[in-house]
């Protein structure tokens, strides 16, 4: 079970540090050990490769509950968490997606390569290393490792990843901008290792930390954090102090 929840937290990094972070929002820079690390994190997660995320959530963000939103919200809890994985784009999506400018993730041989090998990389990542590396190295059963670490593992992080969507588009507070759907939700936030100050991060969408800071939980935050620490990082945006302030007083809904 132990392992199950470290290839969570791996997973979960590909997406929130990775491809939400880095590559949508480019609220920090990487070096390229770094992205490398994100990119084959990415795969474990399996939510389609870095430019089809990135480009998605570019579109969710400029879009945000409209027909070109991919996950619009007001279609409903279920379509938002789920339900847009499983019936065609609406022709709105696509066409908005067409028009966004998303060279800046071509141009990184890391998200090229990433979606080159992107179905080789999921079986590997995804489903045969996480199963493999229990029953190697310490003798759990296959069938016991592939289930826990690989199955109930990705099917937990999908759903943890939709209540973005789905629960943090209908249920919280807005502190910084009562005028829009997202909403800051602490059980989100618990599930995402930090992404659920949704409020916050669709009114900061540039802030690499996606909430204001302070003893907040956010795992993901720590881990980019500590890799500039080790050099890896550079150039983390943040949103001032006074600018968040100014805006809790103007639009926010008085609860922080
Ligand atoms: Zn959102
Ligand atoms: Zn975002």
């Amino acid at each position: 079970m132990e392992q199950a929840y470290f290839y969570f937290l791996l997973s979960g990094l590909g997406v929130t540090a990775g491809a939400h972070r880095l590559w949508s929002h480019r609220s920090y820079k990487a070096k390229l050990p770094l992205r490398i690390f994100l990119a084959v994190a990415n795969s474990m997660a399996f939510q389609n490769d870095i430019y089809e995320w990135s480009r998605d959530h570019r579109v969710h963000h400029k879009y945000t509950e409209t027909d070109a939103d991919p996950h619009n919200a007001l279609r409903g809890f279920f379509f938002s968490h789920v339900g847009w994985l499983l019936v065609r784009k609406h022709p709105d999506v696509i066409e908005k997606g067409r028009k966004l400018d998303l060279t800046d993730l071509l141009d990184d041989p890391v998200v090229r390569i990433q979606r080159k090998y992107y179905k080789l990389s999921v079986v590997l990542m995804c489903f045969v290393f996480p199963a493999l590396v229990p029953w190697y190295v310490w003798g759990e059963s296959l069938w016991n490792a592939y289930f826990l670490a690989s199955i109930l593992r990705y099917a937990v992080s999908l759903n943890t990843t939709w209540s973005i969507n789905s629960v943090a588009h209908m249920y919280g507070k807005r502190p910084y901008n009562k005028t829009i759907n997202p909403r800051d939700n602490i059980l989100t936030v618990m599930g995402t290792l930090g992404e659920g100050y949704h409020n916050y991060h669709h009114t900061f969408p540039f802030d690499y930390s996606a909430s204001e800071l302070g003893l907040k939980f956010n795992l993901a935050t720590w881990f980019i954090d500590f890799m500039f620490w080790l050099g890896l990082v550079t150039d983390r945006k943040r949103a001032p102090k006074e600018m968040v302030q100014a805006r809790k007083e103007k639009t926010g809904d008085g609860s922080r």
